[in-house]
């Protein structure tokens, strides 16, 4: 990628916030509620505030229309959206057409550049990258950071928390602008990356439940199985109430190996292994045992606070609030506990999906809560529900609205390979119902009028087959 061009517009991004804070304007935040928005959005802040500006931050679900309406009517001078944005270019133009906007996300763009010079897009994506693999809205918030004040660049440990809640490293490895956090990471002493088990639970649970709750990959007889994981933690010789941090080295690698050998013994494709053991991201910055120590347990538990609503919690968290770290503990407990029964919905149920040419869509109705539907899509392919060639969906009565339905689409880099782009599919099937959707190519969502899951199961179809040229995409 043209890392160069990528790191000019961080610059020209960093440039014009630098110049609204001088002038006394209250930096306007907007940021994505997942892990890496919230990360992203907690870097920016910190570097407004190190800046001496004020800034004011919302964590939303989603950037809508009547979302850009209502922060148009807030009348800033200027907006910085992170992890999000890059999908609704054309209305941020329309409505905020009267201040400076920073687009700091890493989504598949609508196009490559705003059109006025008020507006600035810094992403990866249109320079080359890869939208989940090289960077994520953390990094790119954590990019413009460092081109505001390099002291920023001491950011680096959150920037990577956001990277791991995107499953950027997903097949075991970091990749492209990740590469330059970890070595800004490492300088400052602040992360290190270890070749270990990338599973959740390495500080804070037992041994078992780090087992149980598996699902990238999943352990065959063993995930969503509490009883069988000590059990086959006994048997070869382990104390399944021990944490995973406490082993020493070659207890690890003891572990490592009886899991490889189980997950090859049960048939498990190579992809499932490889990603088994690979990068983990420790951070001296909290103590050994505390889900803040390393990034997937970090990152799950600000998942768990923009859930419930609760992203400036999670915001709070990253800029160091113990109070608000304690209160985010107990929203995890429930959290994990209803990824469990998502996933016993979704294998005894599975039947009812509909499967076309080219997708699966499994309407779960009220049975699995709508911030959930991205969780469970992965694991009807993970758990060998789905065939792994086939895009899924699941959709899930929104909790806000009943009229409505939220989707989210997943997939693997095999079905990539045929030309399939989740995305771009669903946004133009967004387009003919009536709702919004876009994204990435292997992860993408949706909203739109329950009424019309029959279409979108038609649409849908159509649409991926036209992305690989099958006859059932011929109009
Ligand atoms: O909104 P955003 O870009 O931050 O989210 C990316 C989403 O894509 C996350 O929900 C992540 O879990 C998902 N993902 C995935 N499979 C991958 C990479 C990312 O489901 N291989
Ligand atoms: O909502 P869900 O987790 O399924 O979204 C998967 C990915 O698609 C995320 O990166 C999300 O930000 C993105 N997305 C989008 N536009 C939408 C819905 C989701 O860019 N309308
Ligand atoms: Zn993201």
């Amino acid at each position: 990628m043209d890392r160069g061009a990528f790191l000019e517009k961080a610059r020209e991004g960093a440039e014009l916030i630098g110049m609204h804070i001088e002038l006394g304007h209250t930096i306007r935040i907007v940021s994505h509620r997942d892990a890496d928005g919230i990360t992203a959005g907690a870097v920016l802040a910190k570097a407004v505030a190190r800046e001496g500006g004020s800034f004011q931050l919302s964590i939303v679900k989603q950037l809508s229309e009547e979302l850009i309406k209502e922060l148009a009517a807030e009348k800033h001078r200027i907006y910085v959206f992170t992890d999000l944005g890059s999908g609704s270019m054309e209305l941020i133009e329309r409505y905020l057409d009267f201040a400076t906007v920073v687009v700091a996300d890493h989504h598949p763009p609508e196009k490559e550049e705003f059109s006025t010079d008020s507006h600035v897009l810094v992403n990866p994506v249109p320079f080359g990258a890869n939208s989940v693999r090289d960077l994520s809205g953390s990094g790119v918030a954590y990019f413009v950071a460092r081109e505001m004040n390099e002291r920023n660049m001491d950011m680096a440990y959150i920037a990577l928390v956001g990277a791991v809640g995107d499953m950027q490293e997903i097949d075991g490895t970091f990749h492209g602008l990740n590469l330059d956090i970890i070595e800004y990471g490492r300088k400052l002493d602040i992360l290190e990356i270890r070749k270990e088990l990338r599973l959740f639970g390495r500080e804070s649970r037992p041994l078992y439940q780090m087992l149980a709750y598996a699902t990238h990959p999943e352990i065959p007889e063993i995930t969503g199985d509490e009883r069988r994981a000590i059990e086959w933690l006994r048997a070869k010789g382990f104390d399944p109430d021990m944490k995973y941090w406490q082993l020493r080295e070659e207890e690890k690698r003891k572990l490592h190996d009886a899991l490889v050998i189980h997950l090859i013994k049960h048939g498990a494709p190579k992809e499932a292994i490889d990603r088994l053991i690979g990068d983990v991201v420790i951070s001296p910055l909290y103590p050994e045992g505390d889900p803040r120590h390393e990034a997937r347990e970090f990152a799950t538990l600000l998942n768990a606070t923009g859930r419930l609503n609760a992203g400036t919690l999670g915001v709070a968290i990253c800029l160091g609030d113990e109070d608000a770290y304690r209160k985010a503990r107990k929203m995890l407990e429930d959290y994990k506990r209803e990824q469990i029964e998502a996933r016993k919905f979704l294998i005894q149920n599975w039947s009812m999906a509909d499967e076309g040419e080219h997708a699966y869509v499994f309407y779960a109705g009220r049975n699995i809560r709508d911030t959930l539907v991205g969780i469970a899509a992965n694991i009807a392919i993970n758990a060998g529900l789905a065939d792994p060639e086939k895009p899924v969906v699941v959709l899930a009565d929104s909790d806000e609205d009943p009229d409505l339905v939220k989707g989210s689409a997943r997939t693997t880099e095999k079905a990539l390979a045929k030309g399939y782009h989740l995305g771009e599919a669903l946004r133009e099937v967004a387009e003919k119902l009536g709702g919004e959707g876009g994204g990435h190519a292997i992860a993408a969502g949706i909203r739109f009028p329950k009424d019309r899951i029959d279409e979108f199961i038609r649409l849908f179809n159509e649409a991926l087959g036209r992305q690989v040229g099958g006859k059932s995409g011929e109009d």
